[in-house]
């Protein structure tokens, strides 16, 4: 299956992909992780990423846009993935329907992972704390959620106009919401 995790920074996307790839048999692919990654080995990407990363910025399209292509071409994303964090704006989600389309390919579904606002910033303050996560300040954190409500939220459409949508409530146990997905994911493959 070829899956998109689509939902506000702190909402569980990163536990919950890995789970769901795995029980799928796919890789779960974290453009965050790849990118965090990057940045502890101090590559060219990660010295490129790091600045808007520690702003809560968004890292340009066309960076990220080429790490995707690169990662989609890898011979264990053929028979699937599950994309967490990609596409975040409109251009990447014009790429990924490019890159999608010159293998006659396209996506099985979507899941909007759901959270509110309050318990978003809780937890990711609460991350910050135990994995030292420099993007997570309070104040970053809250310019993470304005960055994701003005460039992200809006693709949402896209997909729900493809019908490709399903609405998750991130709230309550992980293994409730694994749950939740994994009945979302079965809507999309009847
Ligand atoms: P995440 O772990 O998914 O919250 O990503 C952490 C940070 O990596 C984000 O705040 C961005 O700076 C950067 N990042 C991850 N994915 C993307 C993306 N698709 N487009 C642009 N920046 C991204």
């Amino acid at each position: 299956m070829r899956l998109l995790i689509i939902g506000p920074p702190g909402a569980g996307k990163g536990t919950q992909s890995v789970l769901i790839a795995e029980k799928l048999g796919i890789p779960a692919i974290s453009t965050g992780d790849i990118f965090r990654y990057n940045v502890k080995n101090e590559t060219e990407l990660g010295k490129k990423a790091k600045s808007y990363m520690d702003a809560g910025e968004y890292v340009p399209d066309s960076l990220t846009n080429d790490l995707v292509r690169d990662r989609l071409s890898h011979e264990d994303a053929a028979n699937g993935f599950l994309l967490d964090g990609y596409p975040r704006t409109k251009a990447q989600v014009e790429t990924l329907d490019e890159i999608l389309a010159e293998q006659n390919l396209s996506l099985d579904g979507v899941i909007l992972l759901e959270a509110d606002q309050d318990e978003l910033v809780s937890r990711l303050a609460k991350r910050a704390q135990e994995q030292g996560r420099t993007d997570d300040s309070e104040e970053v954190i809250r310019h993470r959620l304005d960055v994701y409500l003005e460039e992200t939220a809006p693709l949402v459409n896209i997909y729900s106009d493809r019908e490709i949508l399903a609405k998750v409530d991130g709230l309550g146990e992980i293994q409730a919401v694994t749950e939740r997905i994994d009945e979302a994911i079965s809507s999309f493959s009847s």
